[in-house]
């Protein structure tokens, strides 16, 4: 079926509409009409080539929320009308030992991304959020249980909260943990809110001294302006965990020394260069550890809304039109963004 979309035909140039099919769905699939899609630094990096290997056209948008128009006939657990969200994948082999596990995201045969992701549809690749509609296999769709009032809101939880909730359950943050959530943004906000409802300590680390009554009223206990070396000197060796959402290239050695004895800075962030070679003395003397983490399982996934649905927890969002995609760009480059830009696909109709 014909959808209008909108995406990028080269690197470098202007998002603009771009019509796409979607294939008629077949047995397991699902057919979403898009209500909201999240705009991830990931779509920027990606439509950018800033990664390398971005195929065009492009259409980003990995956090997708909306109602079910059309189920294929072996789909039983939704129906038309339901209230759904489909993340950063769409498909993966399913029978691997990380499929098998409930790890989609570190399927052994590759996993299929929400755009740039191989498939036999046209054009060859996946295409995204930036839609009016999607068609996904029923593997890959969640279940939103927040009220509708709030689903532009939910929108971002399919990416920048299960990327911060992943790795805060897999290093156990709770009660008794000191946790650092590093850079205050799409993914950073999401951290701290999640950290918090898990009953972490929080300390939000921004280079923006302008968001910290923002990030203390998000659920930090604690902020550090993370360019003050006195602020930062005085967590030497205190914390469990730091998960680090910077999507730019900088000096880890810094956040290591704030990590306890066997502490973890974890790495989500995937700046188009890389980061530094770290100071080895700073993980052996207290056997510190920098480990990554990707996105999470749709187990997880579905496990991360429902949680948030008990919390109250969602994003803080501005809601855009399509067409100020670009804008949106260029503002979450310069950190102008209280905290994630949501499309409005309604206004996907008239481009
Ligand atoms: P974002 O909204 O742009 O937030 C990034 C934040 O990092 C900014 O708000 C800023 O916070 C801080 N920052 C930016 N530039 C900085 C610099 N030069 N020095 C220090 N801090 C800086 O981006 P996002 O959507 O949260 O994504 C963050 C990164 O995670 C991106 O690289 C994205 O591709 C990646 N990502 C990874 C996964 C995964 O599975 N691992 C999933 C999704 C996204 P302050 O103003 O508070 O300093
Ligand atoms: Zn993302």
């Amino acid at each position: 079926m014909t959808t209008q979309a909108y995406g990028a035909t080269a690197a470098h140039q202007p998002l603009e509409p771009i019509a796409i099919e979607r294939r008629a769905p077949g047995v397991d699939d699902v057919q979403i009409e898009i209500a909201y899609c999240g705009v991830c630094h990931s779509d920027l990096h990606t439509v950018r080539s800033e990664w390398g290997g971005t195929l065009f056209p492009c259409v980003p948008g990995h956090e997708i929320v909306g109602h079910v128009s059309a189920v294929g006939s072996g789909v039983s657990d939704v129906r038309v009308g339901d209230t759904v969200g489909v993340g950063c994948m769409v498909d993966s082999c399913q029978h691997c030992a990380a499929c098998t596990e409930g790890l989609e995201q570190y399927c052994e045969n590759g996993f299929v991304g929400t755009y740039n992701g191989p498939t036999p549809d046209a054009p060859g690749h996946t295409l995204g959020g930036y839609s009016q509609r999607i068609v996904v296999d029923r593997k890959f769709v969640l279940k939103i249980h927040h009220p509708e009032a709030q689903l532009a809101a939910v929108a971002p939880l399919l990416c920048a909260g299960i990327t911060t909730y992943s790795p805060l359950r897999h290093w156990g943050a709770g009660p008794g943990k000191k946790v650092g959530v590093v850079g205050i943004g799409g993914l950073g906000h999401m951290g701290v809110k999640i950290a918090h409802a898990l009953g972490a300590r929080v300390v939000a680390f921004t280079t923006s001294p302008g968001k910290r009554q923002d990030a203390l009223d998000l659920g930090a206990d604690e902020v550090v302006i993370s360019r003050d070396a006195e602020e930062m000197k005085a967590h030497t060796a205190s914390f469990d965990l730091i998960l680090n959402t910077v999507a730019a290239s900088h000096s880890l050695d810094a956040y290591t020394a704030l990590l306890k004895r066997d502490g973890t800075l974890v790495l989500v962030g995937v700046p188009a260069n890389p980061h530094p070679s770290p100071s080895i003395s700073n993980l052996i003397f207290k056997r510190r550890a920098i480990a990554g983490s990707l996105i999470g399982g749709i187990a997880e996934t579905q496990e991360m809304l429902d949680f948030c649905a008990d919390h109250g927890i969602v994003s803080d969002i501005e809601m855009i039109p399509i067409e100020k995609i670009d804008e949106a760009y260029d503002r979450m480059l310069k950190g102008d963004v209280k905290y994630r830009f949501v499309i409005d696909s309604a206004t996907l109709a008239t481009v």
